[in-house]
């Protein structure tokens, strides 16, 4: 009996320490105090972000075979040369705030999946998918914005070929248990030229062409850009580790 009255007593005590809160103070959190970033002007990148390209050279890119980056540099901009391969970073990333700029060919060629293709890819496995979209139908979980083959974008923020076009992402990466079992899948966020499009979008696994998305355990990778035939260019690339 004793024991009751006691804890009815404690818990008493404990619900009236947190009613009895009145100073404002005593819930101010001083530490630990977030470190100072200075935002980009403009275009420019936040002062802490590791720069990807910035127009002037491929020195951060290499291909699978760990040659230089063959694609075309020009104009600030650097520009697929089909059948060159696609290009991936030197550096590995997991979850990382990514911004990165593309622009689809001003000639219009092919259609569906056949214009203005490329395809961003976090740690070399999610394809957040580039694809000249603008006036352009295809099938909605192939179009831009998509990851590919899983999910559709909320809306088409899309604009004209020759015209660059921005996204902001928010990756987070899977988290893979001892056994090489996926415990947390891969999450993204994606703003397409300031509009939301994927809004903590859990991604299933690879983002395959054919057949099902598939999950192997791995740990950072690099950041991948496809070469899919088509004059897709690319500039002003930064990304933010998290
Ligand atoms: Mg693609």
């Amino acid at each position: 009996m004793l024991r009751y009255t006691l804890l009815i007593l404690f818990c008493i005590t404990i619900a009236k320490s947190f009613a009895q809160i009145t100073d404002p103070k005593a819930t101010e959190v001083w530490e630990p105090e977030p470190r100072i970033v200075k935002p980009g002007v403009g275009t420019a990148p936040p002062s802490d972000a590791i720069v990807l390209f910035d127009g002037k050279n491929m020195d951060e890119w290499t291909t699978d075979d760990g040659s230089a980056a063959k694609w075309k540099l020009e104009d600030g901009a650097m520009t697929v040369v089909p059948r060159a391969g696609g290009i991936k970073t030197k550096r590995s990333f997991g979850s990382a705030q990514l911004h990165i700029e593309y622009r689809a060919p001003s000639v219009v060629k092919g259609e569906g999946q056949g214009r203005g293709n490329s395809g961003i890819f976090l740690q070399s496995k999610y394809e957040l998918q580039v694809l000249d979209s603008y006036n352009n139908r295809t099938y909605s979980n192939g179009q831009v914005g998509s990851i590919y083959k899983q999910h559709i974008p909320l809306v088409n923020a899309a604009r004209p070929p020759g015209e660059w076009q921005t996204y902001d992402i928010i990756y987070t990466a899977p988290q893979f248990n001892a056994d090489g079992m996926l415990v947390a899948p891969a999450r993204i966020t994606v703003l397409h030229n300031g509009v939301l499009i994927q809004n903590n979008t859990e991604i299933k696994g690879t983002t395959e062409y054919i057949g099902l998305p598939k999950n192997s355990a791995h740990d950072k990778l690099p950041l991948m850009l496809q070469d899919h035939g088509d004059l897709v260019s690319y500039r002003n690339i930064w990304i933010r580790e998290l």
